[in-house]
């Protein structure tokens, strides 16, 4: 998973892209890339944290009013500086692109792309492929310069990548000489938002962003989705093209509300906050009917992802709502620290339990989903370290038994723990006197409950194996995830 941002306004962008990423952190925390234009491309990348790669000199440099901005969090390809984004090429017009998402048929574009196109790739990022399959694809489209016709150029280039790009892809781009270019794929998988600002002349600024989470702070007012199968170009002139190029089912990430997205953020027309606390109410009802006569003394959220699900599930269960792991908020989430090492290492310096909150009590602690395992039992071992009489285990979603393939870097099965252990033996490894997993029906119901969206059927593969995209069955798994298994290695 990453973050993406591109920005056209009638100032200089650079600052505003920064802040962007700054909103988008929590989504990438491995390196980030800035890139603008005027006459030409400015760009400045690196490893780590957006505070960190970008000061104020490098800021300084990053002339232009239109830009794209990127936080990493590697799905596919190495660690290494080479692939942070935006990725760039100077041929045919000069073209910059930020990608969040996952191709699942990397090899055969990478193929395609280098033996018949006749490019050379520097990287393992399918980031890389797309954006020299589409500079490609929009070299052969372009003979004319007016808006009209490039974005008829696009269209024409845009429908052949939908034809043959598979998998989960929301891009921003920049075209020097042209202005920004945002696409998503046929089925919506991760999210793409747009905000709008007017300026006191009566001109307009835009903002297409994986969340909104930055549109107050930087005065933008929210203007829908950029849609399933859409392209969106905005010219340097200012002139906004939108056509919806392809449609089929609207079928985003489930897991973006679960875990991912910011609980302030609004994804696809549905708030990641207001799902997350209907999600506490559904896993409460699954409760009471399972274990009515179960009743903890106090509910603990693991922090901080589950503090709203947990928050709404005290209420509806009549218990008192408690933050008895106090977090470190200066370590960065576990799940998205590369390496197995640095996840156990963080742990207890991240959280710390209370023990005026845990010691002689029931305790029920609430997460958002058990992973690996790990993580859900050390939390286990600190809770009965500090005194709990029982323990009880709540999620918020589905046993994870499957890998993702759409952009979320996701273990492989044999390291899921729900993929290996039946619910009764994760108990058991957890050491937990109740394991509680909610339902998918009553997830899928938590998120699509309320709010004026679109969504058919939210992706829910990892819970349920169903790969929404049709080029998916048991080989193509397996394929996946050797390469997956490749790439951490540094192979
Ligand atoms: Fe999201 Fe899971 Fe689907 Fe991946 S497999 S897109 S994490 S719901």
């Amino acid at each position: 998973m990453c973050g993406l941002a591109g920005i056209y306004s009638h100032k200089p962008v650079a600052t505003e892209l920064y802040d962007s990423l700054i909103h988008l952190q929590h989504r990438g925390q491995d390196a980030a890339g800035i890139t603008t234009y005027n006459k030409h491309m400015h760009k400045t990348k690196g490893l780590g944290l957006v505070r960190d790669i970008f000061t104020e000199k490098k800021i300084k440099r990053l002339k232009g009013n239109i830009g794209i901005a990127h936080t990493r969090y590697p799905t596919h390809g190495g660690f290494g500086h080479g692939e942070i984004q935006p990725f760039w090429t100077s041929v045919p017009y000069g073209i910059a692109l930020a990608h969040n998402g996952n191709l699942t048929n990397y090899n055969e574009l990478a193929k395609n792309i280098t033996s018949n196109e006749s490019r050379y790739l520097n990287t393992n990022s399918d980031t890389e492929v797309l954006l020299h399959l589409f500079a490609e694809l929009l070299h052969d489209r372009n003979k004319h310069d007016n808006d009209k016709e490039f974005f008829d150029g696009l269209c024409s280039a845009l429908e052949n990548i939908y034809e043959h790009v598979h998998g989960a892809y929301s891009v921003v781009a920049l075209v020097i000489g042209k202005g920004l270019v945002a696409f998503r794929d046929p089925q919506g998988i991760r999210p793409l938002v747009k905000g709008i600002r007017s300026n006191s002349n009566g001109e307009h600024d835009y903002i297409i962003a994986s969340e909104n989470t930055m549109f107050y702070p930087l005065g933008f007012k929210p203007d829908g989705n950029v849609l399933p199968g859409e392209l969106i170009y905005i010219s340097e002139g200012g002139k906004v093209f939108s056509k919806r190029l392809m449609k089929k089912s609207f079928n985003p990430c489930i897991f973006e509300y679960v875990y991912f997205a910011r609980p302030d953020a609004t994804l696809n027309d549905v708030s990641v906050y207001r799902a997350r606390l209907r999600m506490g109410q559904n896993l409460a009802e699954g409760w009471k009917n399972k274990y009515p006569e179960k009743i903890p003394d106090i509910i603990i959220p693991a922090p901080s992802t589950a503090n709203t699900a947990a928050l709404s599930m005290a209420t509806a269960l009549g218990v008192r709502y408690s933050e008895g792991l106090y977090k470190n908020p200066f370590i960065g989430r576990t799940f998205i620290m590369p390496g197995q090492k640095a996840r156990k290492k963080s742990l207890r310096y991240k959280l710390t339990p209370q023990v005026t909150e845990i010691s002689e009590k029931k305790v029920m602690i609430v997460d958002d989903s058990i992973v690996r395992g790990n993580t859900s039992r050390e939390i286990v071992r600190m809770l009965k370290d500090f005194g709990a009489t029982e323990v009880y285990f709540a999620v918020a979603s589905p046993p994870v038994q499957s890998p993702c393939f759409y952009g979320v870097d996701m273990p492989t099965r044999a390291e899921l723990i729900a993929n290996n252990k039946s619910v009764d033996e994760i108990r058991q490894y957890l050491d937990v006197d109740l394991l509680f997993y909610q339902n998918i029906d009553d997830l899928a119901e938590a998120v699509m409950r309320k709010g004026d969206h679109h969504i058919d059927r939210p992706c829910m593969a990892c819970f349920d194996k169903h790969y929404i995209t049709s080029e998916m069955n048991i080989k193509k798994i397996q394929q996946l995830e050797s390469m997956r298994i490749n790439d951490r290695n540094g192979n």
